[in-house]
Formats: structure tokens, sequence, C-alpha cells
């Protein structure tokens, strides 16, 4: 599933903006409504790209899955989903036991501290760059 010119541009920018930011990490979902995409798998394509290119690291999280209540505490983070699959866990706040699975592991997204430094070090350049053109 292709995207139009504009749509990855505001995914571009989207990410951009969190290097900027203080975030940490962020889910795909969230640049969905961003751009405003309809097709989360071409957003997810998107940010794969954005791994392969050093921009962003991708990271697995675990919920808690306690359907009664609707935890959805997260429990781990973990860079590999083999370091958690099958392991044991436990909720701290709902208490439930179970072993991990696929349908408990979350894709999130961190921006990498290398695309951060770049970004900061352009937004910096621009603002110099301003300041020469008042003076
Ligand atoms: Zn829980």
């Amino acid at each position: 599933m292709a995207v139009t010119l504009k749509e990855r541009r505001e995914m571009e920018k989207f990410i951009e903006l969190l290097a900027f930011s203080t975030v940490k990490s962020f889910y795909p979902t969230a640049v969905l409504k961003y751009a405003q995409i309809d097709s989360l798998e071409a957003v997810f394509d998107f940010l794969i790209r954005c791994v392969e290119d050093g921009e962003l690291k991708l990271i697995w999280e675990v919920k808690c899955t306690n359907d009664e209540i609707i935890c959805a505490r997260k429990l781990l983070k973990v860079d590999q989903k083999a370091t958690v699959l099958n392991k044991n866990v436990c909720c701290d706040i709902c208490g439930k036991e179970f072993t991990v699975t696929n349908y408990d592991l979350f894709p999130a997204f961190e921006i990498t501290q290398e695309y951060r430094d770049l970004i900061r070090e352009d937004l910096k350049k621009k603002k110099i760059c301003t300041w020469i053109k008042l003076s």
C-alpha cells in the first residue's frame, strides 16, 4: 500500500516534531492520526523504513491483557520479541499471571539519539540564520 507524497511528508514532519520534543516512544496509531492516513499497514511500512535508516528503533511492549477489567498496564519493554515470548509474567496492578504470546506484544518506536541530535542541530542552525538576517 503506497502513500501519497503529502502523506509521507506529514509522517516525516511528525517524526521530526517528536525528535525535537522530549517524547521517548510512540505508537504507529499516533502517526496514523497525525498524518490522517487510512492504512495502518502503510504507516508501519514507513516506520520500518525509518528503522532501517537509523532514525527510529523498533521496540516491543508487553501489556497486561486482563479483559475483565481492561488493565492494559505496560509490564515490559524489550528490543527483541524472543526475549519475552512464552515467558510467564505477573501484573503488579491487577495480579493477573499469564504467558506472553504475540497477542500481548505491541510495537512501539523510539527516536534514536543520533537522529534526535541531528534534528536539534538543524533547528539551532536555523535559529542562528534568522538571527544573522535580523541583525
Ligand atoms: Zn493487569
